[in-house]
């Protein structure tokens, strides 16, 4: 008998002796169970420690033993053949074009079978035919399928060529395609073929016509994996194609897969192999859901796994602060406004790890708009007052510079010194920064990454604080906090608490819930773009009254890395916003802009340089114009409602009622009822349960995009059963093999997401 059998027999005596009641009287005739493991100990080892005592333990005792002994052997049963590990290297055998394709992977960076099997689509496309096209509105993205009737080229009257072909639809009707300035179409969209087609739709009136960006012969009976169906997208550098990934990932997934978690499985998830080979060519959108969930299943395990023996060791020493409540007092005292009871107890919290001896990790999270940076400020102040140094890393440049200066007025009055160090900071004013900062002469310094470099050296660095911390990666915060500083992380993302730990690892946790005094809800209305001449008139009147406005373009698909687009959508808008507003002063700020531009901008516009500022989504994050009331964002039904969320928080931060308007240029009922989340809460946590409500299966979304950085908190709102179950499982791994050797396909992956980061991982 080998191994596997061996775990096959002993597998059904414990589903026998569960059935019983764990009365320890399952194989009654060779003495019980501890006998039977202790016969076949040869063969597995492991599993005889866990009955030494089953006999003297209560069925509830004898049940977890079992639990884990299922656990031990589950790695034990065979699995299909031969299969290909995640961790093993890509090589040319796995692929028809063999060297050619395994050189342009690896020109990708992509060498393992992980790699390229975890290169997760952006996003799907729903390339099969669109039902009912006769309503879509005009410009909306539409696939049909049917035959050619006809196809003629055509000069238009400004000279272009064109390319139109008939199409007889499936359905019966009639449409045609059109095509500009290309030529290709001709050789193979011929009459009688059979074609698939999507792109964007036009309508005049009851006629539509469709201008493909992607199309396909269908030819034989050959199941296309790049049509007719849901094709998933990634993201690629330019020249290399979808589909040439598409076959790439295809052809390794041809193997089997070795599963490092098959315990997955037993609690109705699918097979690794399975959910990856759905994510990367979907057979339809509930199987997809299934595949996605047995991935950040995944996820929530190792990180569960991760903090879990993280606990395990003990607290590393940090900076004992000797902070006297007088001292706080007298910090407080200097702030310009008094602190709200929820920025005192935060405040608290964070004063008490920074007394302790161990390193504190703390995470602050509140609101936009809650007053995190008040609650920073005064920590920063406290720790400067005993002599130690502060850094606050932010992540754009105009963030660090509009910090710097909120900052220096909160703590003008207690004489803390302040740096501020940027990539754009010149190499002479960086080398005499860096000097004073070495010589422990400035007390706060503020940046971007441009603190990690190695030469930033402080004098006593005590107190490490990191806003926005989604944008860092782990090995750049640990750059940073080298020398054991206490660290302290803001985020705006309402995290629930009950799954702060699965995010933040051992963090501590601190909640801002309550907003300063004297703010007025952000009035919110969403609005036909047939009402834009009332919506412009109000504006209007408000820039009259002294107050300011951001207009924010809307969103460019495709092009969240595109900064032509970016400077094209601020450009335009600026231009039509400036025939519909004369006499009003706008700036345009985008992509294209350098970053001291873009804080050059904003500075002009905090000193009231111009009246509207025209963005793109670059102004989400922490721009603070108390003067600013007024929000207005374009074709708002393209953005997420949290997006929104940012965007209008914005707004409100001063003692002025605070307006914004959002322009819905859609007007479907989905429409009207996500933007109406809107207009209904100003609360972001409400906003997130609502949008993750609507949400119905209707939507395709490519869901994690790079890994575990990128968890949104719809996902994790929504997976609090799997979160639990993954806790769950966690804990039982750990206990029938505290260090994990027991299951090395399950340690080795840990081992691999933890060094390839990904996994949060603070300290
Ligand atoms: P967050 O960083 O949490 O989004 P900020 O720290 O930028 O919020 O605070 C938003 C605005 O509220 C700022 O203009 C700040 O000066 C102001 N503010 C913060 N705390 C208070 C308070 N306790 N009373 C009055 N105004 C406050
Ligand atoms: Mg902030």
């Amino acid at each position: 008998m080998d191994r596997a059998e061996a775990a096959d027999r002993l597998l059904k005596v414990f589903k026998l002796e569960r059935e019983r009641g764990c009365r320890d009287d399952a194989v009654r005739s060779v003495g019980g169970l501890r006998d039977l493991v202790s016969r076949w100990s040869a063969l597995l080892p492991a599993l005889e420690p866990l009955f030494l005592d089953y006999r003297e333990l209560d069925p509830a005792g004898r049940c977890q033993r079992l639990e884990q002994a299922e656990l031990l052997l589950a790695g034990e049963l065979p699995s299909a053949p031969a299969p290909s590990s995640l961790s093993s290297e890509l090589s040319a055998e796995l692929f028809s074009t063999g060297r050619t394709a395994l050189r342009k992977l690896r020109e990708l960076g992509l060498r393992s079978c992980h790699q390229l099997l975890y290169l997760e689509p952006r996003r799907y496309e729903d390339r099969r035919p669109t039902p009912n096209l006769a309503d879509l509105p005009d410009g909306s993205r539409a696939t049909v399928a049917g035959v050619v009737r006809s196809a003629l080229r055509r000069r238009s009257q400004t000279g272009k060529t064109l390319f139109l072909a008939n199409l007889a639809l499936d359905s019966g009707r009639a449409l045609p395609l059109v095509w500009f300035q290309q030529s290709w179409p001709v050789r193979q969209v011929l009459p009688g073929r059979r074609l698939l087609a999507t792109g964007r739709l036009q309508r005049r009136g009851r006629q539509l016509q469709l201008f493909p960006d992607y199309f396909e012969i269908e030819e034989g009976a050959s199941a296309s994996q790049n049509f007719g169906r849901i094709v998933p997208v990634y993201s690629l550098p330019e020249g290399v194609s979808q589909v040439f990934i598409r076959r790439c990932i295809q052809e390794v997934l041809r193997r089997p897969l070795a599963d490092p978690l098959p315990q997955a499985t037993a609690l109705g998830l699918p097979a690794l192999h399975a959910a990856l080979s759905e994510v990367h060519l979907p057979s339809d959108q509930a199987v997809l859901e299934k595949a996605q969930r047995r991935l950040r299943f995944d996820d929530y395990l190792y990180l569960e796994l991760r903090s879990l023996l993280a606990a395990g060791g003990h607290d590393p020493p940090g900076t004992p602060f000797q902070i006297t409540p007088e001292e706080c007092a007298l910090v407080t005292a200097a702030l310009p406004f008094q602190l709200t009871g929820a920025q005192r107890r935060a405040l608290g919290e964070i004063v008490r790890d920074m007394r302790r001896p161990v390193q504190m990790a703390r995470l602050l999270q509140g609101d936009v708009g809650s007053g995190k940076t008040a609650v920073a400020a005064s920590a920063a102040a406290l720790a400067a007052r005993q002599g130690y140094q502060a850094a606050l890393m932010v992540p754009t440049e105009v963030l660090a510079r509009q910090h710097l200066s909120t900052l220096q007025a909160l703590l003008a009055e207690l004489g803390i010194r302040t740096g501020l160090l940027m990539g754009a900071t010149g190499p002479r004013e960086r080398q005499a920064l860096l000097a004073e900062l070495a010589a422990g002469r400035i007390d706060l310094l503020v940046g971007t990454h441009a603190l990690l470099e190695p030469d930033v050296q402080f004098a006593r660095l005590g107190l490490v604080i990191i806003d926005e911390e989604h944008r860092f990666g782990v090995r750049q915060r640990r750059q940073l906090i080298r020398g054991r500083p206490d660290v302290l992380v803001m985020t705006a993302t309402p995290i629930p608490r009950s799954l702060a730990l699965t995010v933040y690892g051992d963090l501590d946790l601190s909640v801002i819930d309550e907003l300063p005094p004297g703010r007025t809800p952000v009035r919110t209305r969403v609005i036909r773009p047939e009402h834009r001449a009332q919506a412009d008139a109000f504006l209007v009147r408000q820039l009259q009254a002294g107050h300011q406005a951001y207009v924010v373009a809307p969103l460019v698909e495709e092009s969240e890395h595109d900064l032509m687009a970016d400077l094209q959508a601020v450009t335009s808008l600026t231009q039509e916003l400036g025939r519909r507003l004369p006499g009003i002063r706008i700036l345009p700020l985008h992509g294209k802009m350098s970053s001291a531009e873009k804080a050059e901008a904003i500075w002009n516009f905090a000193q009231r340089g111009a009246d509207v500022l025209v963005s793109t989504t670059v102004i989400e994050v922490g721009i603070d114009v108390p003067n600013a009331t007024v929000m207005v964002v374009e074709d708002a039904q393209r953005f997420g409602l949290a997006q929104l969320h940012q965007l209008r928080g914005r707004v409100g931060r001063g003692a002025a009622a605070s307006y914004c308007v959002l322009v819905d240029s859609e007007g479907s009922r989905r429409s009207r009822e996500r933007l109406g989340v809107l207009e209904r809460y100003q609360d972001g946590f409400k906003i997130a349960e609502e949008d993750l409500r609507l949400r119905g299966p209707g939507e395709l979304k490519g869901l994690r995009q790079s890994g575990l950085a990128e968890l949104t908190l719809e996902q994790l709102a929504g997976d609090e059963d799997l979160i639990a179950a993954a806790k769950g499982l966690a804990e039982q791994l750990l206990r029938a093999s505290p260090d994990l050797s027991a299951f090395p396909e399950l340690q080795g992956e840990l081992r691999r997401r933890v060094e390839e980061s990904g996994l949060r991982d603070l300290i």
